[in-house]
């Protein structure tokens, strides 16, 4: 069977290049990068020039403000975390109802445990940052502030540099988890007031388990995991020098084509999106459409199940994804489109489709087989049910 793959924001395959680059690091090049022998010293250049490579990806100033970490929840928890502790009598945090759980469950235990008060701002039907509410949220007590650069759920990118501005206007810190943007979208932080922010390598061809957190030059950094000297005393530690070469050279990979990567991703997410439109119809796309990731599309098709759509994909080999939480057998629409309000009819049956340089129009084309077919028995399904539902008295 053809197998499609098309929840490349759930996770992405590891580029043959970067596993060939990963491979003598697990054991010809074993060394310990904190060690000052001859085997430590091949593994902490290797680790130097992967820092130089996340460093131009993201357009850093300096390379030491990149810590390598474990992903992105890592990087988001350590950053939420040192912000609340920066600086003496700011200990608010203002953050959106549209981030990952990353920063939302952590941010619900600091808030029931710890008695942090959050606030939280909502978006509008497209997904965008109640700007009015931001402003209000921010205050004299504000620590930090994080928004993420793009959402994982509709694509939709937020401001983040104005964004960025305004917390510093307000003396906060500003922290952004740009796992999905980075290597999807230009990012230049020397030209930004963004103080920190979260990456992580399996979103962009690399390996799962790394990532990096940007910490600007003179933020003051309080680590989360505690340890040896590693990375600066900022992340203790032995460093997980296979999993940094492969973040590294998935930076560099990616930085050498982001434009053109972008825009052959674009015109294949664009073309599905247009024959769904088109073909199968009831249906809407959710987010900004003007300002969005160009490998995301959240298509919801009315009256039916996103979850029932999934699986029937499945069958015919192709994966996709509803993004929402599934609490103990219940399909809970996910909060990120609870937050935008969307239209109830098109609420459960949201479906993600999220594309990279792994696909190809035969998948666009594959997807077309089966989808309109998969949605029309759907619906005729749901149609029959309310048919023959008893008539209430
Ligand atoms: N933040 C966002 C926006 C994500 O999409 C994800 C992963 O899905 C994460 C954080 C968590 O990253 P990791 O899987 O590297 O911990």
């Amino acid at each position: 069977m053809t197998r499609v793959y098309l929840d490349n924001n759930a996770t992405t395959r590891a580029d043959p290049r970067v596993v060939e680059k990963m491979l003598p690091y697990f054991a010809d090049e074993f060394g310990n990068a904190s060690s000052t022998h001859l085997f430590g010293a091949e593994v902490s250049t290797a680790v130097r020039d992967a820092r130089r490579s996340v460093q131009a990806l993201i357009g850093a100033a300096h390379d030491h403000e990149i810590v390598f970490t474990s992903g992105g929840t890592e990087s988001d928890n350590a950053a939420i975390l040192a912000g609340l502790v920066a600086v003496e009598g700011r200990d608010e945090i203002v953050t959106s109802a549209v981030e990952h759980p990353a920063i939302l469950s952590l941010i619900d235990y600091l808030r029931e445990k710890r008695g942090v008060t959050a606030h939280v701002i909502g978006v509008d039907e497209s997904g965008r940052l109640d700007m009015d509410a931001f402003r209000a949220a921010l205050g004299p007590r504000t620590a930090i502030v994080s928004i993420m650069w793009a959402n994982n759920e509709t694509g939709t990118l937020f401001p983040v540099e104005r964004l960025a501005d305004l917390a510093h206007e307000a003396g906060a810190l500003f922290h952004t988890d740009a796992v999905q943007a980075v290597g999807k979208t230009p990012i230049d932080l020397k030209s930004t007031k963004i103080d920190l922010l979260s990456l992580s390598a399996h979103k962009l061809h690399g390996p799962k388990g790394v990532g990096a957190l940007y910490v600007r030059k003179g933020t003051k950094f309080s680590p989360l995991i505690r340890g040896g000297h590693q990375e600066r005393t900022r992340r203790g530690g032995t460093e997980n020098t296979p999993g940094i070469v492969g973040l590294g050279m998935a930076a560099e990979i990616i930085r050498a084509r982001l434009d053109e990567e972008a825009m052959q991703i674009r015109a294949l997410r664009d073309r599905l999106e247009t024959r769904i439109l088109s073909e199968i119809g009831h249906c809407r796309v959710s987010g900004d459409l003007e300002n969005r990731l160009p490998n995301t599309s959240n298509v919801a098709f009315f009256d039916i199940e996103g979850e029932a759509v999934l699986t029937n994909l499945n069958r015919a080999g192709v994966a996709a994804s509803t993004g929402s939480a599934c609490t103990a057998g219940s399909n809970e629409p996910s909060h990120v489109l609870r937050a935008m309000n969307i239209p109830a009819r098109a609420l459960q049956g949201a479906v993600r489709f999220s594309f990279s340089r792994d696909n190809t129009e035969a998948d666009v084309d594959r997807v077309m087989e089966v989808l309109p077919g998969v949605v029309a028995k759907l619906r005729e399904m749901a149609r029959a049910a309310t048919e023959t539902q008893p008539a209430l008295t």
